[in-house]
């Protein structure tokens, strides 16, 4: 039997026999390599009934058992992990500046990797099926093809055209570019927000532990999401933006949304770069005049080339910008305490960025001494949304609302 037929009827199946089947293999999933004794308590099974279904599990080249553990005299115990060949999964992240693609086992290693540089302003539909025509090359040169792999997970956070609505775009897009992938690989494909990909993937792979994760990007426009597990529940579709809007000076600056003093206008990189701009105007010295001939051809990059220099303009503005987003999160862990806040996009590696928010937060929650929330950097890796692709489409194959 296919992997994918197995997971189908792991998901609509009622039979309780199935659904304890599921019930064990997401486990092992998640939690593996793990001892029989541990699946039982955890699935609330009884030993005999989970042996018997571990043995069907590995009947179906589902899971494998090696006597790994640490033995407590006598037998060595034995664990049990997913068999990670069973299947393929593919993640994509569809983005302006660099596209990813990555092929990855069940336990969501990298298998393959390759990157495209978007050629100017395509459309996403146009990027998407340059994406996928790479997807196959991908899978041929890796010796597989659509047949291996059990669903696409698709990223869709390309930057649309200052004044879009992105609400309407979405409607649009998002089932245009599902039913595109669909019907050129036959695969079933999963489609959302990257930021929800990559803090499943932080999840998945370095905090499942964690019962509150809250993960937050810092980039052109401040994202976040928040996991809530087991099983895994995400914020609604559409909310991922909402966190950049946290209001944090009544009297601030003036919003897109309408309202003032919102993260975005503080913390943002649009938000540095017209912090750098002003000073400039005022005449303060930078490395930026040597860089550009004219305000206009400052953009990101000049910035962080500036920084990289040392530009004391660009440092200023790029702490105040860390000061600002660490006193949001220190807020956001005030009123929902996470157990982790993992920060990541492009801002959060640069110079002391991270480590302004850290210090931040730190003095802000110096009173609540029973709040012990971790806050580190997310993956500096690239590959970390796709990754987070793959990841999904496991869970939506084996999620109760298809
Ligand atoms: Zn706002």
């Amino acid at each position: 039997m296919t992997l994918s037929g197995i997971l189908s009827e792991f998901r609509s199946s009622k039979n309780s026999k199935t659904r304890k089947l599921k019930t064990l293999w997401q486990l092992i999933l998640n939690d593996g390599p793990i001892r029989a004794e541990t699946l039982s308590e955890k699935a609330n099974m009884n030993g005999a009934t989970c042996a018997r279904l571990l043995d069907e599990l590995s009947r179906l080249g589902l899971i494998s058992a090696a006597e790994l553990g640490q033995s407590t005299g006598g037998r060595k115990p034995i664990l049990y992990s997913v068999n990670p060949d069973r299947g393929r999964l593919a993640g994509i992240e569809i983005s302006n500046i660099y596209s990813t693609i990555v092929l990855q086992n069940l336990k969501l290693d990298v298998l393959a990797t390759c990157k495209i540089k978007a050629a100017g302003q395509e459309t996403p539909q146009v990027l998407l099926e340059r994406l996928l025509t790479r997807l196959l090359s991908l899978l041929e040169e890796n010796h597989l093809s659509t047949d291996d792999l059990l669903g696409i997970g698709i990223a869709a956070d390309y930057t649309l055209p200052p004044g879009s609505d992105r609400r309407a775009m979405n409607d649009y897009l998002i089932p245009l570019l599902r039913e595109m992938a669909e019907s050129r690989t036959g695969c079933q494909v999963t489609i959302g927000s990257g930021v929800n990909f990559a803090a499943l993937a932080e999840y998945r792979l370095r905090h499942k532990e964690s019962r509150r994760l809250f993960f937050t990007t810092c980039d052109a426009e401040i994202r976040s999401s928040t996991i809530l597990s087991e099983p895994v529940r995400f914020m609604p579709p559409g909310s991922e933006n909402a966190f950049g809007h946290m209001t944090l000076d009544l009297h601030g600056r003036t919003c897109e949304c309408g309202s003032f003093g919102c993260l975005n206008q503080y913390s943002s990189l649009e938000a540095i770069r017209k912090t750098v701009i002003q000073h400039l105007r005022r005449g303060k010295p930078s490395v930026i005049t040597s860089l550009v001939s004219d305000e206009q051809e400052i953009d990101y990059h000049v910035i962080f080339k500036a920084l990289e220099l040392a530009d004391p303009i660009c440092t200023d503005a790029l702490e105040e910008a860390a000061y600002y987003y660490g006193l949001a999160i220190a807020n956001t862990i005030l009123s929902f305490q996470p157990d982790v806040v993992v920060c990541g996009g492009t801002l959060t590696p640069k110079h002391t960025f991270f480590a302004t928010v850290q210090k931040t937060v730190a003095q802000k929650l110096a009173g609540f001494l029973q709040i012990n929330t971790r806050i580190v950097p997310a993956f500096d890796s690239y590959e970390v949304v796709s990754q987070g692709a793959g990841a999904m489409v496991l869970e939506s194959l084996l999620s109760d609302t298809p």
